[in-house]
């Protein structure tokens, strides 16, 4: 049987000043992997430019030019890492056997690769790459992060611990993915889904080399949130449990109420009155909320509008 070929799926935003440090070191990952006859000789590094302001684009057009290796496609305008992630998958379904996505910032380490690839030749589809340690976090990251993990839990959204979006996926499970053609995208709760035999390969995650993250707290509860909502219906059900009890409770309230009334006892209870009107609205708001953020996505997702837009690549189709 012939070594795989591997595409590496990069994205980037606003990455100029990582970009010439990671890119030839996922040049010499391809090198030594085919090398070693793990991977096919046509396996390529694949850029996918998600609208940067900066020069990530020329930067990434150059490094086409200096090694055949090399690809990169942009996208119209910035859609967020999981849609730039989507765009790399796709435009690299129909020219390789497996791809594994990683960020630029050279965060993850390039040598669980090789395991990566090993697990694969193995009979793996997927192979998660998860993170042995949290140490290189601050503690407001890993105090975020732990209490994502624990949210998704409870709320029923089954995602990999800390695992993030570095991944292999073979092409069956590419091909399975395309077919999910929702446009929250949440990949670390998709793949789960789409199953296939899957294998974890650890590795320490280093910290940024130059730059910031694009993930602020903001980013990462939207993230959580949209995890929830695209994959668990568990909030609603929360509601609908929690509206049963307010009903029960309340029954006796008004039970309370019709005898105080008949034993003559109903002038005071404005404080209990207050309170409870209160706390009932804030529930409702919040329920209401909760009800409205399922029907956003379902607008959203009825609308299906396209996932991603290719604006330029780097080669002619088709593919070199
Ligand atoms: N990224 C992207 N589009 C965005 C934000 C980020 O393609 O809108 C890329 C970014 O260039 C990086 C990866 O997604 O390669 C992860 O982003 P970052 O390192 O900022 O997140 P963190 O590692 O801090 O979670
Ligand atoms: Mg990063």
């Amino acid at each position: 049987m012939n070594p795989p070929v591997l595409y590496i799926i990069v994205p980037c935003y606003n990455e100029e000043a990582v970009l010439p440090v990671t890119a030839p070191q996922f040049l010499e990952k391809i090198r030594s992997l085919a090398a070693a006859e793990k991977i096919g000789p046509e396996s390529r590094v694949l850029f996918v430019d998600d609208g940067s302001r900066d020069a990530t684009w020329s930067i990434i057009r150059a490094l086409s030019r200096q090694d055949g290796h090399f690809l990169g496609i942009a996208q119209s305008r910035n859609r967020g890492h999981q849609n730039a992630v989507l765009a790399g998958l796709m435009e690299a379904k129909s020219h390789c056997d497996i791809t594994i996505t990683i960020d630029c910032d050279g965060q993850d380490d390039l040598d669980a690769m090789d395991e990566m690839v090993e697990a694969y030749l193995r009979g793996n589809d997927v192979v998660y790459g998860v993170r042995s340690s949290r140490k290189t976090d601050t503690w407001f990251k890993r105090t975020t992060a732990q209490c994502f993990y624990r949210l998704m839990g409870v709320m029923g959204a089954e995602v990999v611990y800390n695992h993030a979006d570095y991944r292999l996926l073979s092409r069956r499970v590419l091909e399975a993915l395309a077919d999910y053609r929702e446009v929250n995208l949440f990949l670390r709760g998709l793949i789960p889904l789409v199953g296939f035999q899957s294998a974890t390969v650890e590795y320490v995650r280093r910290e940024r080399i130059a730059g910031e993250s694009h993930y602020p707290l903001s980013k990462m509860i939207s993230l959580a949130l949209n995890g929830i909502t695209s994959l668990s219906v568990k909030p609603l059900r929360l509601i609908t449990g929690f509206g049963v009890i307010v009903a029960l409770v309340s029954f006796i309230g008004v039970i309370w109420a019709i005898i105080s009334a008949l034993l003559g006892r109903t002038v005071a209870g404005w404080a209990s009155t207050t309170c409870i009107v209160c706390f009932v609205s804030g529930v409702q708001l919040i329920s209401l909320g909760i009800i409205g953020e399922y029907l956003g996505k379902v607008y959203l997702e009825v609308k299906a509008r396209p996932r991603y837009i290719i604006r330029e690549k780097t080669w002619e189709d088709p593919k070199p």
